[in-house]
């Protein structure tokens, strides 16, 4: 079609964003095998996963795979309301909500999903979210599509979240959401304070703990276990199987109370295929591996300190004080972009962060570090970026 109209405007978009630097490309990469990945016909140290305890290639994960798809297949069929509901899911749920000492538990296709189920299954109209600016994008989503009203707090600022809590007329439902680690930035929750908070304006809690399922706590329960803090009924509990539990798919641990609400309410888990026997056998294995080998935990701490410490040493400031997200701020999205690809030069993949995914003028480097790395890779990378950034004139 000569001329189209609608193509060309769609084009001059994208010439705008990549007037900013802020064009995306989808960056193929070869298969990872350990800490190392082929990119763009190098082969890099891989800095940009979070797959954080490294199980993705563990073998008794792709043995779960492979039995399940032999006695179960590889599809569940329908939804779970029809006949999708398979053995694997009602035992796996048992699992989580044990892992995560709750009443119950339901497992979804993604986080994202769990997140548009917990906020829209929960929330509507004449209710009220009150919500991290940092939150998750799918937080941002669901908070958008449920309708409710939405507060948005500046970053941890509990006093801010505490005076929304009082000051908003709502009869209905509170939900005061934050990330317990939040992925851009690696930083915790004030959790013993948003959960007074929570009790004192009889709020929902509710808590993504995408990032530190497997990886905070030291049993890898989360930033629950972290603060030293029991989840309680107040607390709705959101994680991912999809980093550091080497699989993929999300799920959300509570009262039964909110369980069962989702069970009628959550559009993200009813009108969709419920997830195949592969990826739910996967998430069960990946559950006992979190308490079978604990060494990966202590790893990736020390691994993701030693990072952390070397950048220090070079003068970066950081941007959390524990934990395997490391992100070095640059500020300038072309910038961040130019380091990117000096890193990747030296044999670092880590690509850069920007608009909107962070807010304008903090484009960053986000390394992240996983149990598969060593310590001479966390040295590598610091001299990297040292190399990178000088490059950059930074
Ligand atoms: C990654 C992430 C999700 C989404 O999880 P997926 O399983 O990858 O869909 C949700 N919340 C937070 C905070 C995340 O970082």
């Amino acid at each position: 079609m000569p001329g189209c109209q609608p193509l060309k405007l769609l084009r001059s978009r994208l010439e705008e964003m990549k007037s900013q630097r802020l064009d995306r490309t989808l960056i193929q990469v070869g298969p990872v095998t350990g800490p190392r990945v082929m990119v763009r016909g190098r082969d890099c140290l891989l800095m940009a996963s979070n797959d954080y305890l490294g199980l993705s290639r563990h073998p008794l994960l792709s043995r779960a795979a492979q039995e399940a798809a032999e006695s179960w297949g590889t599809s569940s069929g329908a939804s779970r309301l029809v006949s999708g509901t398979l053995d694997g899911h009602v035992a796996l749920e048992r699992a989580i909500a044990d892992f995560k000492g709750a009443e119950a538990a339901i497992f979804l296709a993604t986080g994202y999903m769990t997140n548009l189920a917990v906020l829209t299954g929960l929330a509507g109209p004449g209710d009220l979210i009150v919500s991290d600016e940092l939150n998750h994008a799918s937080i941002i989503d669901a908070s958008r599509l449920c309708r409710a009203q939405v507060e948005i707090y500046s970053h941890c600022n509990v006093e801010e979240a505490g005076r929304l809590l009082e000051m908003a007329p709502c009869s209905g439902l509170k939900l005061l959401v934050t990330d317990g680690v939040f992925s851009m930035d690696g930083d915790l929750a004030p959790l013993p304070d948003l959960k007074e908070l929570a009790r004192k304006y009889q709020a929902l809690l509710v808590i993504d703990d995408a990032h530190a399922t497997g990886v905070w706590g030291k049993e890898g329960r989360g930033t629950l276990e972290h603060f030293g803090m029991k989840p309680g009924p107040e607390v709705v509990n959101v994680g991912t199987i999809s980093k550091a539990l080497g699989g993929f798919g999300g799920f959300v641990a509570g009262a039964s109370e909110v369980i069962e609400t989702l069970v009628h309410r959550a559009r993200s888990l009813l009108y969709t295929t419920a997830p195949p026997p592969t990826q739910v056998a996967v998430a069960q294995a990946a559950l006992g591996l979190v308490d079978a080998e604990p060494w990966r935990r202590d790893k990736l701490h020390q691994l993701s300190a030693r990072l952390r410490r070397n950048f220090m040493d070079m003068g970066f400031r950081m941007l959390s004080r524990e934990g395997p997200i490391v992100p070095v701020l640059v500020g300038e999205a072309g910038k961040a972009a130019e380091l990117a690809e000096g890193l990747w030069r030296e044999g670092v993949f880590a690509p850069a962060i920007r608009p909107p995914t962070v807010a304008q003028g903090t484009s960053r480097i986000r390394f992240s570090v996983t149990a598969a790395h060593s310590e001479e890779d966390m040295d590598y990378t610091a001299e990297a970026l040292a190399k990178a950034s000088q490059e950059a004139g930074l």
